[in-house]
């Protein structure tokens, strides 16, 4: 073990950990050196730790995916259980109690934790080959179909390796994974000998990275390079059939795209992998693409929610614009594989707008993925229903249930960033953080708020002698953000969408007031995504809303029209967990008697809608939709 090389160790939980990485401008925070105290997620993420793992572990049991374990390992007979690629759902799930246990002791947790990782150990090969699927009757097979996701299991043992090695210093599960890795770099590669190919499901790239980052190990580093130069050279596509290169973006290589293509959680974990090679390797032409694969995101393929993938068909994004919102399919897993690409890039650029839509999609887009009881799950997340979509509790593919969950177990890491002489604040919460700065100094912050329901935020800065504090302005906040220092106003260049730069000799006691005006905001969309023209969506601080049949009982949701008088928003404790609602004044607009029986008409002068009084209609925030009796849901409304 290269001890000058090792991340981190027990309690120094970091859960993309950059801080020894060459061309990366913010680095991490241990988990524990954040608290959230009670406020918004940490609720959640109680529930996460105290309801949502233990009950995971039940379906993995349950489903057979631990029994394909013991299978391999000779401990049961029958047949091999559920689709090719379980295996991955028990290492995230290890890869989220993992990161639970780093913040808390848990004996009922940890004991789950090492009966999995018994059953893992225990079915891996003596080359280090380890798949359940490909064992006994298809152990011939391996490798011979790289659209099976071998690589994609292991990358995600990889990464459950590494957390659970960062969060318990034990090298149980770590020695499982680089025995693994040596076979995967033994046989993959550019070199003579070796066999040149690449999974169809990225996840392996940025998974050899943590690997790298952990051990010390360069080949893991190189094999990361190696899988993400070898996509786009036709490895992939014909002998797998039944889809076109790009749906694994292999249609060209990675340096010469320009357009986010093919089955959206692939894309998001390709460049999550991507930017974890260029974090180490500082090749300009890999971040180069990367900017411009974020700009055709954000500008052209993203939902108003952050969700990302328009097509059900191959889980995929659709061309420029093509958003429609009732057959959305914006995966649970692919808003979390943008909350993993915006990380790496936040870390490499240092930009608000890569923290801002960490901030966005985390409220509008992985939130909704979960039930507010943490025990049920949206795989799509369509923004308009007639409300028949509803969580399940678990999925024959149960990709998104254990990604949410090591999400909200890692989500502290999320909070803070730190550069040599500036502490950065990305995200709001209450709750407290540590951070060691240069080596040398120790800086206590608290912030105080009630985000995302109000934009005050007091944050007291525990520390002594001159440094600089970074504050998040978000870019939703268009008008009137502002803060002191001990009282007094800072002119600080506050900008939305960029971080506000305090420099000063602190002093114990100090204390920051932001504030962050909320006002409702109604946004309007692109007008060539063509099923928004005329409507409008309601946004208030970072939340989207929507409005929903049981908040609005005698009115179909297709015929609300929104009045131009400003929303207003109030506080209901004993709703949906506690959430700002939003009331608006809106009339319902149907259809004239003409219209029955009949699709099309020619247009005629007197024919028209049916508008009815304005009446105040409420809205809820997006992410709590479907938590009630069944109904229609609508982001957007029609305007005027
Ligand atoms: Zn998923």
């Amino acid at each position: 073990m290269k001890e000058d090389l090792l991340g981190s160790t027990q309690g120094q939980a970091v859960a993309v950990d950059t801080v020894r990485s060459p061309h990366v401008l913010l680095r991490p925070l241990p988990l524990d050196a954040v608290n959230l105290a009670d406020g918004f997620w940490e609720p959640r993420r109680r529930i996460n730790r105290e309801v949502t793992l233990p009950s995971q572990c039940r379906h993995l049991e349950e489903t057979g995916r631990l029994d394909n374990f013991r299978r391999a390992s000779g401990k049961t007979g029958g047949e091999y259980q559920g689709i090719y690629f379980n295996d991955s759902d028990v290492y995230k799930w290890l890869e989220a109690a993992s990161w639970a246990l780093a913040e808390h002791t848990d004996p009922g947790l940890q004991r789950m934790v090492d009966a999995a990782i018994t059953e893992v150990e225990d079915a891996q090969r003596p080359d280090g080959y380890l798949n359940t699927y490909f064992t006994f009757e298809r152990a011939a097979e391996r490798w011979t179909n790289f659209d099976l996701h071998e690589m994609y299991c292991a990358g995600h043992l990889f990464q459950a390796a590494v957390a659970h090695f960062r969060a318990t210093g034990s090298r149980r599960l770590l020695d499982v994974a680089t025995r693994f890795a040596d076979h995967i770099c033994d046989t993959f590669g550019p070199e003579e000998g070796k066999r040149q190919a690449v999974d169809g499901h990225e996840e392996v790239e940025m998974a050899l990275v943590e690997l790298f980052r952990v051990t010390g190990e360069k080949r893991y580093l190189e094999g990361a390079r190696y899988f993400v130069d070898a996509r786009g050279h036709g490895m992939l596509g014909s002998p797998y059939g039944q889809h076109d290169p790009s749906y694994s973006q292999d249609h060209e290589p990675l340096r010469d795209q320009s357009e986010v293509v093919g089955h959206a959680v692939r894309a998001m974990y390709f460049y999550s992998g991507a930017a974890d090679v260029y974090a180490e390797t500082g090749e300009p032409a890999l971040v180069e693409v990367l900017e411009r694969l974020w700009a055709n995101t954000t500008a052209r393929r993203m939902y108003v929610s952050g969700g990302l993938g328009s097509r059900y068909e191959g889980e995929a994004f659709g061309k420029d614009f093509e958003l429609p919102n009732e057959r959305a399919y914006t995966e649970t897993c692919a808003a979390i594989g943008s909350v993993m690409w915006n990380w790496r890039m936040l870390g490499l650029e240092a930009e608000a707008k890569y923290a801002d839509l960490i901030e966005h999609t985390l409220y509008n887009a992985v939130l909704p993925g979960v039930s507010l009881d943490g025990q049920h799950y949206f795989y799509q997340n369509p923004l308009a229903d007639d409300g028949s979509h509803r969580r399940q509790p678990w999925f024959g593919c149960a990709c998104c249930p254990p990604n949410v969950a090591r999400l909200l177990a890692s989500l502290p890491g999320y909070f803070y960033g730190a550069s040599e002489d500036a502490v950065w604040v990305h995200l709001y919460a209450e709750g407290a953080a540590t951070v060691e700065l240069d080596g040398e100094r120790t800086i206590r912050f608290r912030q105080r708020t009630r985000y995302p329901w109000d934009g005050g935020v007091e944050i007291d800065v525990d520390a002594e002698g001159e440094f600089t504090v970074m504050l998040r302005i978000p870019a939703w906040c268009e008008e009137g953000a502002a803060f002191e220092v001990n009282g007094e106003s800072v002119d600080a260049g506050i900008t939305p969408g960029s971080y506000a730069k305090i420099r000063r000799a602190w002093r114990p006691g100090d204390t920051i007031n932001l504030a962050l005006p909320m006002p409702v905001r109604c946004v309007e969309c692109h007008p060539y995504v063509a099923e928004n023209a005329g409507r409008v969506a309601l946004m208030r601080g970072p939340l989207l809303y929507c409005v929903e049949q049981p908040d609005n009982h005698d009115v179909d949701l297709r015929d609300l029209a929104l009045e131009s008088t400003k929303p207003t928003a109030r506080f209901e404790p004993d709703l949906l967990g506690g959430v700002v609602v939003l009331q608006a004044e809106a009339r319902s607009v149907a259809p004239d008697a003409g219209w029955e029986d009949r699709l099309y008409r020619t247009v005629h002068q007197g024919g028209g809608n049916v508008r009815t009084e304005a009446r105040e209609i409420t809205a809820i925030p997006y992410y709590s939709w479907a938590s009630r009796e069944s109904g229609a849901m609508r982001v957007w409304p029609r305007s005027g």
